[in-house]
């Protein structure tokens, strides 16, 4: 049972830092620093919760939890009703979220596939993009091991060369620092659970900073101000459609975007950010570690 305790004190622990990156202010000020913590703790509930399980369920072997799954098929006739069904709850939700996430990034890489090969013939290269002759105004990249950044007539005759520049700064950041790897598992899991709202906040929330991210790369690069009124020239102008599997300029809360460009908010790095960080990091060690230490 102190197995059983451990791990829940870590669920407990992601749960909290989840909970306080949901509340907090300061991390559309620093998004990148929000998506560490969000994938630590991301992890570290799924973990827990697996091994909460089957720490339960295999108690009885006394033993760390890979070594007293190896000895299962032997030992199973030691475990009751209680512990039998605690294993097989642990055992398939480990299968349900490992073959989901399979599922979902399968899903994903067809979909851009297709996507790819559409664009070998309607679109046509240009010096930093490839460009699709359609009057709708998008612009989005579509992510792999050769990212494709898409920008379509209708874009570039709504925007000024500027405000192009820092939408392609924008499109490239994702590419670069690879957010599709970021969003996917999450993504995956809301497409388990697609009317959990409490998920479909978290995945919205983790796109939003996602894109924020790619916000500061362009207006490192390009100026605050070209990209600001370039979100609001796509919304103006409805922008929209990005392909599945994509990750798309003007999607994702366009307002809050817009005046955080605009009005850089003057929250300073929280301190309470590394004390978060240990924290869960300590929780993931612990449950991570459970799997195979003997108690
Ligand atoms: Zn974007």
């Amino acid at each position: 049972m102190i197995l059983v305790g451990h791990q829940l004190a870590a669920a407990m622990a992601a749960a909290i830092v989840a909970l306080w990156l949901l509340r907090s202010r300061w991390t559309h000020a620093h998004p990148r620093a929000a998506l560490i913590l969000w994938q630590i703790s991301g992890l570290t509930l799924v973990v827990s919760s697996v091994g909460a399980l089957l720490g339960f369920g295999l108690a009885p072997f006394g033993r760390g939890l890979l070594p007293a799954l190896v000895d299962l098929p032997l030992r199973i006739h030691e475990l009751d009703l209680w512990h039998l069904t605690s294993v097989a709850a642990g055992l398939g939700l480990a299968g349900w979220l490992i073959a989901n996430q399979l599922l979902s990034l399968r899903s994903t890489a067809r979909a851009r596939a297709r996507h790819r090969l559409l664009l070998q013939l309607v679109a046509r290269p240009d010096t930093d993009a490839l460009v699709v002759d359609h009057p709708a105004a998008v612009a989005y990249c579509l992510p792999g091991r050769t990212p494709r950044i898409v920008v379509s007539a209708g874009a570039r005759q709504l925007l000024t060369a500027e405000e192009l520049g820092a939408v392609l700064a924008h499109e490239q950041a994702h590419a670069r620092e690879r957010h599709h790897l970021v969003v996917a598992p999450f993504q995956a899991l809301r497409r388990l659970l697609p009317r959990n709202k409490a998920l479909i906040k978290v995945c919205s929330t983790i796109e939003l900073l996602v894109e924020m991210c790619a916000d500061d790369r362009a207006a490192r690069q390009r100026g605050r101000e070209p990209l600001a009124s370039a979100l609001e020239r796509f919304h103006a102008n409805g922008a929209g459609g990005t392909p599945a599997g994509a990750l798309a300029v003007s999607d994702t809360a366009v307002q809050a975007r817009i005046r955080r460009l605009r009005e850089p908010a003057a929250f300073g790095f929280p301190p309470a950010w590394p004390l978060a960080c240990v924290v869960v990091l300590t929780a993931l060690g612990t449950s991570a570690s459970l799997f195979a230490v003997p108690l």
